[in-house]
């Protein structure tokens, strides 16, 4: 069966991945939670709380101010000490609830509930009764862009496939593979679930031959059992977990520019999507916890199960803390990942855990310095949106926006492919995003 999309490279030999992802799951409960109104790029949610007020794990302390954004809930018990407030990229002002925990934290301990064990009777849960829980448990998509569930399960469109997107193609990411390895029945409950809730044909589990352990977990927890679920291994090649990328080596067809894959009758979750969504309705905890991987340049690469809002510091201080001198720490993977620090001190570090964060990475620190771009078109070549990456950053340089648009720059998907490739060390993903974004917002200002 034929299992190829366009571009794309093979960044690493594996080994990175090695690192963290022999090790099962850790738990670590914080005393303090740091829970931002901001969870994902787009979503601003505004707080329901204020300071002095006690609050119990699972209670809604904020609600969507726009389009885009999920209910948020406290992800420990205990009263609120604080609210920061910061400004965004795009100068908004976004409060962080600040709780702290009063009494002795029942810590998050493994669920022993009998979904995380045994496929479970789901005859009673509609497709509406599955939408409205997703909403109300503030699910999102795990993987990094965050948007709200239940939007997507909202389509008119009819749905034939969910993809279940468990490639987890990043260097160094493993929370996915490791949820798969420990939590095979939660996911499997949560994909038959989401299968429910968009009326759909079957699911199709799309994971890496890198992890053919996990595939063998999940198989092996289906098998015999006349599902509408299968599972689909892929030749490991990055980045297979873009949206568009899976449909075209999975389902072999594209979807159309400008269009979301609904219109093609297919919904992309994230494998931690599912068992979220089985934690939500099976377990009746909404989303307030998720695993975190943690490597790189630390002692002891992990991954962890924590509540959302739990520091970085304490997660890289947890893992043995930094073993280089000067680092950089990147939340997400190497390719897509954002750099939040460069230096010594990680102490000095704000972030915590949102729901999108899939991984807190420490790379040594090493110079880039661009030259020309030789036009050797290395990054026309793996480009897996079929740009032009070259000639869509001398437009970004330019500040040429309508050429950019003539680039079809939106359609980037910021992978990254096109700078690691380019000889020349031209930081062309970066530049190409700004433009990106830039485009977005003069669209969403013309109302467009
Ligand atoms: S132009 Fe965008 S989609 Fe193409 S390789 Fe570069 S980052 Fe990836
Ligand atoms: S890979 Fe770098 S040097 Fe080659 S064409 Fe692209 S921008 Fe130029």
């Amino acid at each position: 069966m034929r299992h190829f999309f366009h571009g794309g490279i093979h960044p690493t030999d594996g080994t990175d991945k090695d690192l963290s992802s022999q090790v099962p799951i850790r738990i670590y409960t914080p005393k303090v939670v740091e829970i931002s109104m901001k969870q994902s790029p787009n979503s601003v949610c505004k707080a329901l709380v204020k300071i002095g007020d006690k609050v119990s794990k699972g209670d809604i302390i904020g609600e969507p101010v726009r389009f885009g954004a999920s209910n948020i809930h406290a992800s420990i018990s205990g009263r609120v000490i604080e609210i920061k407030k910061i400004v965004d990229t795009m100068d908004r002002e976004i409060e962080i609830v600040v709780i702290e925990s009063e009494e002795n934290e029942d810590p998050i301990t493994p669920s022993i509930a009998e979904y995380n064990n045994n496929l479970v009777d789901l005859s009673s849960y509609s497709k509406e009764m599955i939408i409205e829980k997703m909403e109300e448990g503030g699910l999102v998509g795990m993987g990094g862009a965050g948007f709200p569930t239940h939007v997507k399960y909202q389509t008119k469109e009819i749905i034939n496939y969910i993809l279940i997107n468990a490639a987890e193609c990043e260097p160094y990411l493993t929370c996915d593979h490791r949820i798969m390895l420990e939590y095979g029945h939660a996911i499997i409950n949560g994909v038959l679930l989401l299968v429910k809730a968009a009326n759909a044909m079957k699911a199709i589990i799309c994971i890496e031959d890198n992890k053919k352990d996990a595939a063998d977990v999940l198989g092996q927890i289906i098998a015999d059992k006349d599902l509408p679920i299968e599972i689909r291994v892929l030749p490991t090649k990055y980045p297979q977990g873009g949206e568009r990328q899976i449909v075209e080596a999975v389902l072999n067809t594209e979807v159309p520019a400008g269009e979301l894959p609904a219109k093609i009758g297919v919904i992309i979750n994230n494998v931690g999507t599912a068992k979220a969504l089985a934690d939500i309705i099976l377990g009746n905890e909404p989303l307030t916890s998720r695993v975190v991987t943690v490597t790189g340049k630390v002692k002891n690469p992990g991954n962890y199960l924590v509540p959302i809002g739990t520091k970085f510091t304490e997660l890289i201080n947890e893992s043995g803390g930094v073993t280089t001198n000067n680092c950089r720490v990147v939340e997400g993977g190497p390719m897509t990942g954002s750099c939040l620090f460069i230096g010594e001190n990680t102490d000095t570090l704000d972030e915590s855990v949102l729901k999108i964060t899939s991984g807190i990475l420490i790379l040594e620190d090493t110079s880039r310095y661009e030259t020309p771009c030789i036009r050797c078109g290395a990054c026309e070549r793996v480009c897996p949106a079929g740009l032009a990456p070259f000639k869509i950053d001398f437009a970004a340089l330019d500040d040429d926006i309508n050429l950019c648009n003539k680039l079809y720059a939106t359609e980037c998907i910021s992978c990254g492919c096109c700078t690691y490739v380019c000889p020349a060390r031209r930081e062309l993903a970066y530049r190409i995003t700004v433009a990106k974004n830039e485009m977005f917002k003069i669209r969403r200002e013309r109302g467009a």
